[in-house]
């Protein structure tokens, strides 16, 4: 049985929060933060908790959170199993240290390692044969918003990314909705705004797959989120979690956005 908090009355999901961590973190200072994270959210039962640091503390990492109910997760793999591939890290290389989640398609990915919604869809595939939970991200640009092709932008990115997935890995993917314009500056989308785009997305998951898997996958919200706009993001009746950048280095503010959402 899912516990169920006085917000979440009305949701069927489960919610579930990933911190980021980016390329953040000496194996030194992810034990810090991974040490205060379980004694602070031991109690929480009600949201799914996940931790992303960088390739190098993952196994440390992993010894720590054993026996806790944080899980861990990638920030990115190869769509490849093993090989000629220098620099990259293969899904059973992750499985090693016990990793549940692998965030793909991550805004920066998409940016800097011009990474296609093609590629990300092999990597999803890649994932689930490895019994990993892909995170995959999607959003618009300012641009993109402000010319009216949010919803165009989305559309071509589930699609795309999510590409050639059955229903049954599609229940088990997490799609993290993050408007590139709201990464790591400040502003977060209204509540309106992140709501009526994780609806949108649901709708287009429905066409794609079916109603029961459109209502089954949880959607998360990405882009500033910090502890004083949790409640109110994660009330909004399509929103199930987050994935939270910046404010997840920190003990304090990862903690009281956890708090916060229940
Ligand atoms: C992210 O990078 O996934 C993110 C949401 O970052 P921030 O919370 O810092 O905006």
């Amino acid at each position: 049985m899912q516990e169920e908090s006085p917000i979440h009355m009305n949701k069927d999901r489960k919610l579930i929060i990933a911190g980021n961590w980016k390329m953040n973190k000496t194996v030194a200072e992810a034990l810090d933060l991974v040490n205060g994270l379980k004694r602070e959210l031991a109690p929480i039962k009600e949201v799914d908790l996940v931790v992303c640091p960088p390739f190098t503390a993952l196994s440390e990492v992993s010894k720590v959170i054993l026996d806790s109910n944080l899980r861990l997760g990638a920030q990115n793999m190869s769509e490849h199993n093993f090989g000629a591939f220098t620099g990259e890290i293969a899904a059973a290389m992750l499985k090693e240290f016990s990793v549940r989640f692998v965030i793909l398609g991550h805004s920066e990915r998409r940016q800097y390692q011009k990474e296609s919604d093609e590629l990300i869809a092999r990597k999803a595939l890649a994932a689930h044969a490895a019994a990993l939970k892909p995170i995959v991200c999607i959003g618009e640009t300012l641009a993109e918003r402000e010319s009216g092709r949010t919803e165009k932008v989305l559309e071509t990115q589930v699609r795309g990314s999510l590409a050639g997935l059955s229903t049954a890995q599609m229940e088990e993917t997490i799609l993290a909705y993050e408007p590139v314009w709201a990464i790591g500056t400040g502003k977060t989308a209204t509540t309106e705004q992140a709501q009526s785009a994780h609806a949108f997305i649901r709708k287009v998951l429905a066409t794609i797959f079916n109603e029961t898997v459109a209502k089954r996958v949880r959607i998360q919200y990405g882009g500033s989120v910090k502890a004083a706009n949790a409640r109110e993001l994660m009330s909004q009746p399509d929103v199930d979690g987050a994935l939270v950048g910046g404010a997840s280095l920190e003990l304090r503010s990862f903690s009281d956005i956890v708090k916060n959402s229940i």
